[in-house]
């Protein structure tokens, strides 16, 4: 991989009719999940395009010129010119692939690809899903030298990288920031010797074979599998929420709380996520409306108790959502008197929903017992009902969904799963 520097930019642009350029960071998680692939892609697509990478702390002046903030991020040339996506964070093999092929005409791009060689790694265990319960998992497992590899769609963290604080996992007195506790973890579990391969496309999940393909091109092949994929915010499918999900309705406080600052909000929900994550935007909001299908909170009274001393907190009991759309730069909610039936619109700049959570097995289609709400059912050491199949976490049947209880459970699988590959020699 040719590194650059600032100075030598133009003269590699008018050398070169393609070229993407990779800033990069050092200490930096997302630079290190990108780098294999990178360097993958510059083999296959090498002959015609010219990859490069350039430092961005030592090379600002070109970094600032390209609006470049944070690393890895990827910038694709042609003749001199910017253009396609930029990508950066957990920067997927799909997303540059289509990147580099935009670049070139549809015949080579068809020779490229048939170039591609399927692969196929093998490890013990298998961890789908580098949240706290993965990677509670994977330390014990690498630490009693059990071979790990985690896979994940995203970064390493889970549910607790997207969560503004933590206060009640041990160890820390004050608060943590989740994304700092999710690399904590993610750090240790590297420093333990297990393995990720995260920012990845999960295209097939074999829990009878134990194979998983990724990327399009790896096969993982495991004596066991461990699936920890966490569960993921529940939609209220109603009308205009899917078109306006990331355009005015979110499901993460904290990822966007801070876009309403002097802003109105209305929140949909009244369980523990919605009431804690009201106490979060009202720092940056300037009015909140709670709508509550109930004619209670169901939050825990702490957070109750917090939420009707704010002043910029009101709650619309006995009103359901009925349906988004936009009004120039408002966003209009549709709510629905459950007594009356009478509908009323909320006018309001965002929206943020908050209605309980689903289990993450959209990819896994072999018959894996679950209970009434579609989570994985496991014995008290974390088996499944299919052999050599194990599940920690938010994903399976249990009562506390929190990250003590998913470190827990992986914790118990970790000793089960090592117990039963060593008697099986
Ligand atoms: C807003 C919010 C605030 C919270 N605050 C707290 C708190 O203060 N304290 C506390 O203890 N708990 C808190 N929780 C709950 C806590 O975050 C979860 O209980 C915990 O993260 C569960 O860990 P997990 O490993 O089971 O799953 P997750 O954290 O959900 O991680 C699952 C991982 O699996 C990956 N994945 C999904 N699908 C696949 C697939 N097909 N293949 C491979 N990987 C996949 C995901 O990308 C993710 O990285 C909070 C949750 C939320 C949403």
């Amino acid at each position: 991989m040719k590194e650059i520097k600032q100075e030598e930019f133009e003269k590699e642009l008018q050398l070169h009719e393609n070229l993407v350029l990779d800033f990069y960071s050092t200490e930096c998680p997302p630079c290190e999940a990108l780098a294999p692939k990178f360097e993958s892609l510059a083999e296959l697509y090498g002959g015609d395009i010219q990859f490069v990478k350039m430092f961005r702390q030592g090379n600002r002046e070109l970094a600032n010129k390209f609006g470049v903030m944070s690393s890895p991020t990827l910038l694709f040339f042609k003749n001199g010119e910017l253009t396609g996506d930029t990508l950066s964070g957990g920067v997927r093999r799909s997303d540059i692939m289509r990147n580099l092929d935009a670049l070139l005409p549809a015949d080579r791009v068809k020779d490229i690809h048939s170039q591609i060689k399927p692969i196929t790694t093998d490890t013990e265990v298998l961890v789908l899903g580098a949240g706290p319960g993965g990677m509670a998992a994977a330390i014990y497992l690498a630490q009693a030298k059990v071979d790990t590899l985690l896979v994940d769609p995203m970064l390493p963290g889970g549910q607790v990288s997207t969560t503004h604080q933590v206060s009640n996992y041990p160890g820390f007195i004050e608060p943590q920031p989740g994304y700092m506790l999710a690399h904590y973890m993610a750090e240790q579990t590297k420093a333990a010797g297990a393995t990720f391969k995260v920012a990845v496309e999960i295209n097939k999940v074999d829990l009878i074979k134990k194979e998983v393909l990724i990327d399009g091109y790896e096969t993982i092949r495991a004596k066991k599998i461990l699936i920890s994929t966490g569960a993921s915010p529940r939609y209220l499918n109603v009308e205009g929420e899917k078109e306006l999900h990331g355009k005015g309705i979110s499901y993460c406080a904290t990822c966007d709380a801070k876009y309403f600052h002097d802003k109105e909000v209305v929140i949909i929900g009244g369980g523990n996520t919605a009431v804690e994550e009201s106490e979060f935007i009202s720092k940056f909001a300037s009015k909140i409306t709670i709508v509550q299908q109930l004619p209670t909170l169901t939050a825990n009274k702490t957070a109750q108790e917090r939420a009707f001393a704010d002043p910029k907190i009101n709650i619309l009991y006995e009103y359901e959502p009925r349906g988004f759309y936009r009004q120039g730069d408002k966003m209009m909610v549709k709510v629905e008197d459950l007594h009356t039936g009478k509908q009323k619109e909320l006018v309001t700049d965002g929206v943020f929903v908050f209605v309980g959570m689903k289990p993450n097995l959209d990819q896994i289609s072999d018959p894996i017992d679950k209970d009434d709400w579609g989570y994985i059912k496991v014995d008290d050491e974390m088996r499944t009902s299919i052999p050599g199949v194990y599940a920690v976490g938010d994903v399976i049947s249990k009562k506390v969904r929190q990250i003590t209880t998913a470190v827990g459970d992986g914790t118990i699988a970790s000793i089960a799963l090592t117990k039963e590959l060593s008697a099986e020699g």
